[in-house]
């Protein structure tokens, strides 16, 4: 399959999986994971409609940006060290990890600085695999009040990644999970709607539980040579 059969064929597939649940595909923002993937199948993806892009390092996503320039909206989705926070701020519209009140200071300050003003989706470790980033559900309320708080981020909503299981259905309660501490956090922050779940093995189940950005590279790009 050509790059722009493997989009269309995810964009179908969220498509479908938006119609089972009754929900509009226009809801559902699709984030390529550009990740090891070369600047010349980007242009491609964009020549094929890609909008949103998702980087896990900030020296890649950099080098990228300086050559496509304008025309992706990029979405950090990788672990975000404090030291690294300060180019985070610079290069992404969207951080997807956030996951600690410290983490969340110095990217204020640096946003602060910079007169940025990212989304902010707090990750947050529903299943508590030891290996994986994310906060405790337990400390999520605590981190919420105080991105809120912080004038030059806009807390936006939640990230989780599932544990890579060969059966889809066994994220659908993490997913679950994590919808509902979203509706709980809703309650009190309007601005925190976003669900970001599902990559490229599980993201029709996340749809069904209300993902509205899908981080996907696979089903788009192919494998991966290294991460
Ligand atoms: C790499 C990555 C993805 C995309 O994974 P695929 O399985 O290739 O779709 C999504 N989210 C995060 C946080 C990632 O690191």
């Amino acid at each position: 399959m050509s790059l722009k059969e493997r989009l269309a064929s995810v964009r179908a597939r969220i498509d479908h999986a938006c119609r089972r649940c009754g929900r509009d595909p226009a809801s559902v923002t699709l984030i390529g994971v550009t990740k090891t993937i070369p600047v010349p199948i980007i242009r491609d993806a964009i020549d094929c409609g890609l909008t949103d892009a998702g980087e896990n390092r900030i020296q890649e996503a950099r080098a990228k940006q300086a050559e496509l320039g304008a025309g992706l909206r990029w979405h950090m989705i990788g672990r975000l060290q404090r030291n690294k926070a300060k180019d985070a701020v610079e290069l992404f519209e969207v951080l997807h990890s956030i996951d600690s009140i410290e983490l969340a200071r110095v990217a204020e300050t640096h946003a602060a600085r910079r007169g940025r003003r990212p989304d902010v989706l707090i990750q947050v470790n529903v299943s508590g695999e030891p290996t994986k980033s994310g906060c405790a559900p337990g400390k999520l309320d605590g981190i919420a009040d105080e991105v809120a708080r912080l004038p030059h981020l806009r807390l936006a909503g939640l990230m989780t990644i599932a544990p890579f299981a060969g059966d889809p259905e066994a994220a659908r309660p993490v997913f679950r999970a994590l919808r509902e501490l979203r509706d709980a956090l809703r309650r009190r922050y309007e601005r925190a709607r976003h669900l970001s779940m599902g990559m490229s093995h599980d993201f029709e189940v996340a749809i069904e539980e209300g993902a509205d950005y899908v981080r996907i590279g696979t089903a788009i790009f192919g494998e991966r040579v290294a991460d």
